[in-house]
């Protein structure tokens, strides 16, 4: 089922959609249709014109979400991390080395209706690529394309602070960011506590003091 905001938008768009392509004296009447429609209503209308999947929703027109098309792998995409709210993955058009995204699982068109997770997630992802990529500082920007909320997760690095220039990023280059960031953490070893023998004594005494257990 749709969202508030989800009809709110869908409903806009449409709107737009016929203002801009139904003759003058239509317009008024379909306005007023598109108006009416519960959310109900509004999917089952949005399904029949295939401008609405289940798992995923097309802007009205008619192309699908390109961010949606990443969540579900329609489209190839260099993907570094993924929880259950949200994934991260590497823009191919970066503003800075290791330039990601991140993509909310559920098509959300504004900050507002993000769930937390997604904001701690970001977080996370960027000090991830800080401490891999040692920018010198990582800049955090909402953006929304489609209708898809989504971060932006920029790096950017000493002596290049202008981010003003997008160039696309060569697949080897992806696959080796990728590599570098979606590489597990090594697992700290637990140090072994050293005993001293002081301490030895004591519990030798501590265990000597106990009483017997009766079974
Ligand atoms: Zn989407």
């Amino acid at each position: 089922m749709l969202t508030d905001e989800q009809v709110e938008s869908m409903k806009a768009q449409l709107i737009k959609q016929v203002e801009a392509s139904f003759p003058e004296d239509k317009k008024d009447f379909a306005v007023s249709q598109i108006e009416a429609m519960d959310a109900e209503q509004l999917e089952d209308f949005l399904i029949k014109n295939n401008l609405i999947r289940k798992d995923g929703i097309t802007s009205v027109s008619g192309q699908q979400c390109v961010f949606c098309s990443i969540v579900f792998g329609d489209i190839k995409s260099y993907k570094i991390a993924e929880n259950s709210k949200a994934i991260a993955v590497l823009e191919i058009n970066p503003l800075s080395k290791g330039h990601a995204m991140i993509i909310p699982k559920e098509h959300t068109t504004n900050e507002k209706a993000m769930p937390k997770e997604v904001a701690k997630f970001s977080k996370k992802i960027s000090s991830l690529i800080k401490s891999r990529l040692k920018p010198k500082e990582i800049k955090i920007a909402s953006s929304n394309v489609m209708g898809h909320q989504i971060f932006n997760i920029v790096p950017v690095y000493e002596g290049r602070e202008n981010l003003a220039e997008r160039k696309p990023a060569s697949p080897e280059e992806l696959v080796e960011l990728q590599e570098i960031l979606a590489k597990k953490a090594p697992v700290k070893k637990p140090r072994e506590k050293k005993i001293t023998v002081k301490e030895i004594v004591k519990k030798f005494e501590e265990n000597l003091w106990l009483p017997k257990r009766i079974p």
